[in-house]
């Protein structure tokens, strides 16, 4: 099956339900106990196996081609409980150097607590790695397209890497989504999503899932099942809705983002535009060779600084600001001040966040309203 099929027919239960065209939400906690079972495969909501649990995560192990997946209870619970699977006390992990906020703090706040290190690395330089790689590295973790600047890490060089290392490698593909890249086919060991995003698509459920090789998957889903972010049977009910439009909102994303970028590099109030999608930016070739798409991401500098990106944003009549992204309505954000604050200014300098850069998440209005508000504001910011 093409992914548009797999996404709505994928995990379906076959029978129907009483010939319900849509799997029903089980709002049950508990099930009937039918023979004495293992712990783990107990029918209990916590434990991650009710009928919206099983759907999702067989449609999403089809989406992107891979063994198993896992819902949780957030994005941030799909990374915390894969990366709390896969290294323990002692071990050491090598991290891309531009994470996503929250993956940032854990791994520089929180995984010392737990007896583990790790070292920040320049994805994109895959000769610079083997120095930091130390005897205790288990694993290598990265991201498909990184916030703000949409670098694209050398995603084949990290699982070359982590395969003659014996190293676990983990990416973060919520950006690009299954429609655009599935790391699984690439020889990822495990794939994370924050399902808040693209994946449920309407901003109202905070979600997440892990995706990847079978063994692996049953190690984090009994530590999931201890660590208990789980995802309740309603939001799984609304995740499995949001999914069924994914490739008809991606390509969508895909294309005004693609355009938007192009209008907005040939702009005079916009010094630099970030979108792998556009010749001029360093991870184009790679994007090209790997992704089906760029994705609805794109950041851009504008030339009159940090007044001109406040009066950008102010002026903005259809676009929102407000974090998140992956949604219907394009958000804008001003990285520096939101996503990115708790960063030195010297390490937002070395990643290219300055005070002047803006953060779109493209949403699926039309394009032509889309590029006339972001016309409009740039004209008042000036
Ligand atoms: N990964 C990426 C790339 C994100 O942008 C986010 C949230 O913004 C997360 C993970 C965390 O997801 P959640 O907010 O669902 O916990």
């Amino acid at each position: 099956m093409k992914i548009e099929t797999k996404l709505v027919h994928a995990g379906e239960p076959r029978p129907r339900i009483a010939g319900a065209i849509t799997l029903p939400v089980f709002q049950s906690s508990t099930y009937e106990a039918r023979e004495e079972l293992d712990y783990h495969d107990v029918r209990y909501a916590r434990l991650n196996n009710t009928p919206n649990h099983i759907a999702l995560h067989e449609k999403l192990a089809a989406l992107e081609n891979a063994e198993a997946a896992l819902v949780t209870a957030s994005g941030m619970a799909a990374i915390t409980t894969s990366v709390l699977t896969v290294l323990g006390q002692g071990d050491h992990v090598l991290a891309q150097d531009c994470l996503y906020g929250g993956t940032h703090d854990f791994f520089s706040r929180d995984l010392a607590d737990f007896g583990i290190e790790h070292d920040f690395i320049d994805a994109t330089d895959p000769e610079s790695w083997p120095a930091k790689c130390q005897p205790t590295t288990r694993a290598i973790y990265v991201e498909t397209m990184t916030n703000p600047t949409l670098q694209v890490a050398d995603l084949r060089a990290v699982v070359a890497f982590a395969r003659e290392r014996g190293l676990a490698s983990m990416i973060d593909n919520t950006f690009a989504t299954p429609i655009n890249f599935r790391p699984a086919e690439l020889g990822f060991d495990l794939s994370l999503h924050s399902g808040t995003k693209y994946l449920n698509g309407h901003s109202d459920i905070v979600a997440g899932a892990v995706i990847g090789r079978r063994p692996l998957l049953e190690r984090v889903k009994r530590r999931l099942d201890h660590l208990g972010a789980t995802l309740d049977p309603h939001a799984c009910f609304l995740l499995h809705r949001g999914l069924k439009s994914l490739a008809l909102r991606i390509r969508q994303q895909n294309d005004s983002a693609q355009r938007l970028a192009e209008r907005l590099e040939r702009h005079p109030a916009i010094d630099r535009v970030n979108y792998p999608g556009l010749a001029s930016h360093a991870g184009h070739a790679r994007a090209r060779e790997l992704f089906d798409g760029c994705g609805g991401m794109l950041s851009f500098e504008l030339a009159g600084g940090s007044r001109a990106a406040h009066g950008f944003v102010r002026a903005l009549r259809l676009a929102i600001f407000a974090p998140s992204l992956g949604g219907p309505e394009t958000l804008v954000t001003l990285p520096a001040l939101t996503s990115h604050a708790g960063l030195a200014p010297e390490a937002r300098a070395r990643l290219g966040i300055t005070d002047a850069l803006v953060r779109v998440s493209v949403g699926i209005e039309s394009f032509d309203d889309l590029a006339q508000d972001v016309e409009h504001a740039l004209e008042r910011a000036q």
